[in-house]
């Protein structure tokens, strides 16, 4: 029986979580599920200038809005806790410490105008770039005249000559020759750990078996892999690695502010579903198989498994997502809908909340929910049922002026002010009567007119539902007004 699964999801978040960042979450998170193991949400603060207390309380928040509910981690405590590495900081010390004591690790003195010389000269000279070794040496005598000239000391790990082997979940063996595996950091001169230090004790101590993340992390692994040996790891209790593609966008570069939107709060905020994202990003790398597009959370986790995993690097899709967007919309039942709905209703301020409004909502949203991708389209498309000073937009405005928009809107008054029963049939029914068969006038033109004047846009929902939730006497009201412009 092999060991009980624990995975984690260990953002820095030095703004909001973005794509790549959610892709590996929900990779973690599936994994976890699928196996029945433990998902592991871990905050690697330790960056302090780059961290922010709002960024963590935003990840947080991005990740429980996804459901990707985490077993141990903030908020939630574990066993291995705390789970913030700022709260770790006597735990690396400690390590480093040992690491030193065990000649694994040295002081290094080397200033940084002093490395940057260095590396310029390696360049010139054509040699791989990287700590030379400088300080690894150094005597009792010359650590003491540095100390004695204030310099400050880093912490640097001792790379041994010769390779890391391991083999990676998803790429195969993967083989890191040390000739390009510099020293490195572990520690500041302040004894603040580096990022390499911290996940690797973390991921040790906190008995992590699966190290799923982004491929830009694979060539830390041999560092990570260098302090698990010096911690007197077994290698058999090394965590398994796998590393995921990277996500391109568009033009095929590594998908970034600059060739798409990344922040999750973005897709929040215009209104795309936390199972439509999850969806998605689902198939960034992934295939549950069959051409399958259109998943549940369930399904995922049933489904998901390291070994359908692609390597080759996934595209970012705005369109994909869009379409499953609305899939996942279309799939909603009506109450949810209208839960998910009104926060943007409320928040553009075409409604103010009351019951009468809400109510309203709830009767006209199974009218647009065929016709959106995104909740942001619902206020545009609901405006014109509150508004309390209604008027055409401008771009709309000559569609009811010419004599023949004039002929139709007085027909459609005429005829409708003698309807008493308000419903959408009996409305499409005398206007066809009127507009169509009397006037001989093609629909769209026809009811283009009426649109207009009623909605005060071109695009609207359906004209006849809309106008039997405006009621009668509003509808009226703005084709005659329409008349008189
Ligand atoms: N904290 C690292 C980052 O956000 C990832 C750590 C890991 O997954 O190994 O880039």
């Amino acid at each position: 029986m092999g060991k009980k699964v624990r995975v984690r999801f260990a953002p820095s978040p030095t703004g909001d979580l973005h794509v790549g960042n959610i892709r590996t979450a929900l990779f973690d998170w599936a994994y976890a599920r699928h196996t029945g193991g433990t998902f592991i949400f871990r905050i690697e603060d330790t960056d302090t200038t780059r961290v922010t207390d709002e960024y963590i309380a935003a990840a947080i928040d991005t990740l429980r809005w996804l459901g990707l509910q985490w077993d141990e981690g903030p908020e939630v405590g574990g066993e291995f806790g705390p789970y913030l590495q700022s709260q770790r900081l006597e735990i690396y010390a400690h390590w480093a410490q040992k690491f030193l004591d065990q000649g694994d690790a040295y002081y290094c003195f080397c200033t940084a105008e002093e490395l940057e010389a260095r590396r310029e000269a390696q360049k010139s000279a054509n040699v791989a770039p990287g700590y030379d070794g400088k300080c690894r040496n150094l005597s009792t005598q010359e650590i003491a005249d540095f100390r004695d000239q204030g310099r400050p000391a880093v912490i640097r790990m001792r790379m041994p000559e010769g390779e890391t082997k391991f083999v990676d979940r998803i790429r195969g063996e993967i083989v890191f020759d040390h000739k390009y595996v510099p020293d490195f950091v572990l520690a500041r001169a302040d004894e603040s750990p580096l990022y390499t230090l911290a996940v690797a004790v973390d991921d040790i101590l906190m008995k992590v078996t699966h190290v799923l993340r982004g491929e830009d992390l694979l060539s830390s692994t041999p560092r990570q892999i260098r302090v698990y040996q010096a911690m007197g790891v077994k290698e058999e209790d090394f965590p398994t690695f796998a590393h995921l593609p990277f996500v391109m966008g568009q033009d095929n570069a590594k998908l970034s502010k600059r060739n798409g939107e990344v922040s999750i709060a973005w897709y929040r905020d215009k209104g795309f579903l936390p199972e439509a994202i999850c969806n998605y990003l689902a198939l960034l790398g992934w295939s549950p198989g069959d051409d399958v597009e259109n998943i549940t959370m369930q399904q995922l986790t049933e489904l998901f498994t390291v070994e359908r995993v692609n390597s080759s690097p996934a595209r970012f899709d705005m369109k994909k997502l869009e379409s499953i967007n609305g899939d996942k919309i279309r799939a909603l039942t009506l109450d949810d809908f209208l839960s998910r709905a009104l926060p943007f209703l409320l928040e553009s301020r075409v409604i103010s909340g009351t019951d009468k409004e809400i109510a309203l909502v709830k009767a006209a949203l199974p009218i647009i929910q065929e016709r959106i991708t995104r909740l942001d389209e619902i206020s545009g498309m609901l405006k014109f049922l509150f508004v309390k000073t209604f008027s055409i937009e401008e771009s709309s405005l000559s569609k009811v002026t010419d004599s023949a928009a004039k002929s139709v809107l007085r027909r459609s008054l005429e005829d409708l002010t003698a309807l008493t029963s308000w419903t959408h049939t009996n409305i499409e029914e005398v206007l066809r009567a009127a507009l169509i068969e009397d006037l001989g006038l093609k629909p769209r033109i026809a009811f283009g007119v009426v649109r207009v004047s009623v909605t005060g846009s071109t695009i609207s929902p359906p004209l006849f539902e809309s106008m039997e939730l405006l009621g009668k006497d509003s509808s009226l009201a703005r084709i005659s007004a329409a008349l008189s412009l």
